[in-house]
This record gives C-alpha cells, structure tokens and sequence, in this order.
C-alpha cells in the first residue's frame, strides 16, 4: 500500500455483508499502478444507516467517492445529487463520484462492463439477437446496455414472468422502439445467448435454460465468476457454441470505474 497522507484521495465501497468484496485490492493495485495517492477502503453499513451515512460523506471533502454493491444499489439512486440517464432508467446505481462541492453523482456500470467485456472479446452486439435469462438486478443492467448497444432482438426468459414483463415494459418506456419480446427457456434462434440469473453459483443448481437448444454458431455468455465454468457453459461447450465466462464483466467494470472515479495517471503527470 501507498504511504497515506493528508493529500490521499479515500474511497469506499459500501455493503452489507462486506468480508468477500475484492474491489479495494483491485482498484488500490490500479492507484498504485497509475501512480495516484488515493486508497479504497471497505465501508461495511447497514441498509438502515445507509442514509446517514451518505448524508455524512457529503461532507467528507477528501472523498473521491464509492463504489456500491449488494444490498445497496437500489436504494442509494435516492440518496444521490444526480444520477447518469442509464443509472435512472434502470434504477440502480453502483458507483458514486463526489464533486469539488460536495454533490454526488452515481452511474451504473454492471451492464455496461458485461458489453464491454463482450466487446473486448471479440463479440460486438450490436445489430445481434441476443436471449437473456433473468431478470434481477444484473439482468435489468445487461438488458439496458444491450438496448443501448443496438441489439437486433433482445429475448428475456425469467422463472417470475412479470419479473421479465416489467423489465420489459421499463425498457420500452425508456426506448420506445426496443426490440424486446419475453420468451420460454428455448435459446434458439438467437446468435448471444446469456445467463444473468445466479443459476449455476452452486453445485446441483438446475441449468438456466434449456441447453438441449443450443447449436454451435451461438456464442453463450455467463455472470457467475465463482466457479469459472459453469454448468451452462460447460453444456454450450459440448454443443460446440463458443463461450464467455463471467470474469470480463468484472474486469471491464474496474477499467470503467477507475475512469468515473478519476483513478486515471494525470495526461503528462510523472509516475
Ligand atoms: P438477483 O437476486 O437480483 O436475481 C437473481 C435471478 O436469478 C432472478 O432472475 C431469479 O429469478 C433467478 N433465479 C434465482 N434462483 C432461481 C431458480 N432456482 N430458478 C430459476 N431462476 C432463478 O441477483 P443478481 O441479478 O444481483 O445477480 C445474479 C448473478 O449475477 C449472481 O450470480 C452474481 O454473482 C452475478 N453478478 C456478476 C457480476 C460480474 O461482474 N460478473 C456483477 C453482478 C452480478 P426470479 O426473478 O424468478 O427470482
């Protein structure tokens, strides 16, 4: 870790519970790498104090800002100055930059890091239907990013169906001429199938959609990180599909919160 200081830049990352998030080491390695004096440090804050403890930073005036995760990404929308159009529209927010004068203003990156990291791989979706399963938090992100992509058709599958109707109608609100339909477990047909329920976190969890469906020109993306290799990607691979697991979601989303939080080397600044 960098010598902390009285110039140190300090940054949170909010949740409850907080033992396993690994975003502090992964964002102060970045700092380090950039050469920036800035430090991330865990905030661990219940849902009931969520409030005061947003309503307290606001005056913190060494906060560069936080990131915000599980349970929290909902309720902070309302606790904010000013929030992205992408971050309104899904209403979630997971991270929040503080300005020179205090106010803060929240994005949300989940679904744009799991595009991103698509598209860092090679699959660009635009123009692509794409078969989403879920509709919880990461899914409502992902459908939003996909929209904002310019996918062809966006087919969402959801085991609550008007958990998928509502998602549905929020993104025919926000974008009236968006592609979406609601579909069953059948991915076929479609050239990205994705998994963005938890299916597949543990052991013995049934599989998300039928893979009995899947044929080989699809490409068949996953959420989960924990196990690499899921069930559903270990079925896509046995159909011969082409598969993207869950990590460059995550690896994206670091690069795009590094740049929101200002944790960027300054143009010409000596390391
Ligand atoms: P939510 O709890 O908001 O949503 C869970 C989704 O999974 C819902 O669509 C739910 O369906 C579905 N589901 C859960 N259990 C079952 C079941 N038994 N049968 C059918 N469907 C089921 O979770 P999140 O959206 O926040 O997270 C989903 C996954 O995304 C997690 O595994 C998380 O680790 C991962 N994630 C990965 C990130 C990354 O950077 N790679 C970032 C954020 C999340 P229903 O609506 O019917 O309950």
């Amino acid at each position: 870790l960098r010598e902390i200081t009285g110039h140190t830049k300090v940054y949170g990352i909010l949740a409850d519970p907080i033992h396993h998030v690994k975003t502090p080491q992964m964002l102060n390695a970045l700092m380090t790498r950039e050469g920036r004096d800035g430090v991330m440090v865990p905030f661990h804050v219940s849902p009931e104090e969520l409030p005061a403890l947003v309503k307290g930073l606001k005056a913190v005036k060494s906060l560069g800002g936080f990131v915000v995760t599980v349970p929290h990404k909902t309720a902070i929308v309302d606790l904010l100055d000013e929030v992205s159009d992408s971050a309104r529209r899904i209403g979630a927010s997971n991270v929040v930059r503080r300005e020179a004068d205090g106010r803060l203003v929240g994005d949300m990156l989940d679904g744009k890091g799991f595009v991103g990291g698509l598209i860092a791989a090679g699959i660009a979706p635009q123009g692509k239907s794409v078969y989403l399963a879920g509709a919880g938090g990461a899914a409502n992100a992902i459908a939003f990013a996909f929209v904002e992509a310019g996918v062809s058709r966006l087919t969402i599958a959801n085991r609550t169906r008007a958990k998928a109707e509502d998602l549905a109608a929020r993104l025919a609100d926000a974008f009236p001429d968006a592609p979406v339909e609601i579909g069953t477990s059948d991915p076929s047909g479609h050239d990205i199938v994705v998994n963005g329920t938890s299916l597949g976190l543990k052991d013995g969890d049934p599989l998300p959609l039928d893979a009995t469906r899947l044929s080989p020109e699809q490409v068949v993306a996953e959420v989960i990180m924990q196990p690499e290799e899921t069930a559903i990607l270990a079925a896509a691979k046995a159909k011969g599909c082409r598969t993207h697991p869950g990590k460059p979601m995550l690896a994206c989303q670091l690069e795009l919160m590094a740049d929101f939080l200002g944790m960027r080397a300054l143009p010409g600044a000596a390391r």
